[in-house]
């Protein structure tokens, strides 16, 4: 364990993330226990929530997982660049995936961002110590791609708001404590202008969680409905009106810096396969294109995280960061089938059962953060000026 009290073990990591890097893998190479079990492949949702929780305590309590995000809110200082190398780490050691703390790299840089402090240093430990969970009240049955169409609303009452709507998609809502719901406090026709952004504990008077079971046999997603649900002060994000401004942050994350995350795990999943052979020249092909799609989400997610740590926002560049993982998501999927042609087939066996859950949820990677055509609409329009 890290030494957190004198500084000796937090002060030099924090400036020096090579260090920081070598002493996470020094620690991995050790086998923690909680990692041995997060590592094997695990077909119930349930389940891997549970031990996924249990490495996530281990990291935080090992001070792993503290580093990148502000002292003042719980963490250990250091920047993105220390959790790019923790996942790096983690996913080549063996564990299969981020499972649902990818919402962490998605959610909390906007919540330490733009929430209320004191309200983040409360939550933001128990976020990163895997005890509470968040997810992400954004689409509604009418307002995916277009998200200014948001119809969830919430009315000022005394002490607060109160929200009430229906949203869909919401991943992880059925494991998690936290929702951060875009309603609308401005008028109908307020489209961007008059959305809100607020944190909204699930296990409030009036919330309902409804589970959606997916093709790949997973719950990952649900149906979270919200009937008069009081949402006390401090639980804003951003400003009042301002939830379009807190929604961009997260997308530019989830399309942007996210991709660094995501490949390390694909980049496990493609090596694991590779254990299977080449199936055919054919064969070959897939497994040329998943590793040249991999590289190329890797330069560009780099550039992102690069970015990040130095302040600088990505803008619309997100779009094409968020395109790539979801290409390289599909031709890893690709080969993964191609060498295992019986992953159709439906079995007990964890192994392969979590293997198919992996390649029916690459089909759909380019629809969430935004579907692919969306991405390529911001391209044509905001980067290359098409009319
Ligand atoms: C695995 C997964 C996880 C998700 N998790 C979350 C979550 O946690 N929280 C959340 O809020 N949402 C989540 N979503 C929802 C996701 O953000 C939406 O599905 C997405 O924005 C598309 O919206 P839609 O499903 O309403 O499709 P629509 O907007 O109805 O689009 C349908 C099709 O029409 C195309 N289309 C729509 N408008 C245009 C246009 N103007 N020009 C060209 N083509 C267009 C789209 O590209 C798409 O192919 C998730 C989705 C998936 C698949």
């Amino acid at each position: 364990m890290l030494d957190m009290t004198s500084g000796n073990g937090h002060g030099p990591l924090r400036a020096d993330v090579p260090a920081y890097a070598a002493a996470v893998e020094a620690w991995l190479a050790s086998r923690p226990a909680a990692f041995v079990a997060a590592a094997r492949p695990v077909a119930s949702y349930a389940r891997r929530v549970a031990v996924t929780s249990d490495l996530m305590r281990v990291l935080f309590d090992e001070g792993w997982a503290r580093y990148g995000w502000p002292e003042a809110v719980g963490g250990l200082g250091g920047d993105i660049l220390h959790r790019a190398a923790m996942w790096e780490a983690l996913a080549r050691h063996g564990l299969p995936a981020m499972a649902l703390f990818e919402h962490l790299e998605i959610l909390a840089p906007t919540l330490v961002a733009m929430g209320d402090q004191e309200f983040v240093a409360q939550v933001l430990p128990r976020f990163l110590r895997g005890e509470e969970r968040w997810s992400q009240g954004f689409s509604e049955p009418d307002a995916g791609s277009d998200l200014a169409s948001v119809r969830t609303r919430a009315v000022p009452v005394e002490g607060g708001h109160a929200i009430t709507g229906r949203k869909i998609w919401t991943s992880w809502a059925r494991y998690a404590t936290w929702c951060l719901v875009l309603a609308r406090t401005g008028t109908t026709q307020s489209r961007h202008r008059g959305l809100t952004a607020f944190a909204v504990d699930l296990r409030s008077p009036g919330v309902e969680v409804r589970a959606i079971e997916q093709a790949n046999g997973t719950d990952e997603l649900a149906e979270v409905t919200f009937d008069e649900v009081h949402v006390g002060p401090g639980r804003i994000v951003g400003e009042l009106d301002g939830g379009w401004r807190v929604a961009m942050h997260i997308l530019a994350h989830e399309r942007g810096t996210f991709g660094w995350f995501r490949h390390s795990f694909l980049y496990r999943q493609l090596f694991d396969s590779l254990a299977e052979g080449s199936p055919s020249p054919a064969g070959d092909t897939l497994l040329g294109d998943a590793l040249l799609d991999l590289a190329a989400v890797r330069a560009s997610s780099h550039a992102g995280l690069r970015a990040h740590a130095a302040g600088t926002a990505l803008g619309p560049a997100a779009a094409f960061v968020k395109l790539l993982p979801a290409a390289g998501e599909q031709a890893v999927g690709d080969w993964v089938l191609a060498t295992d042609p019986d992953l159709a087939v439906g079995t007990q066996d964890d192994d392969v059962a979590v293997r198919r859950q992996d390649y029916l949820f690459s089909r759909i990677v380019s629809v969430y953060g935004g579907s692919r055509q969306m991405q390529l609409d911001t391209i044509a329009k905001q980067i290359l000026r098409l009319p």
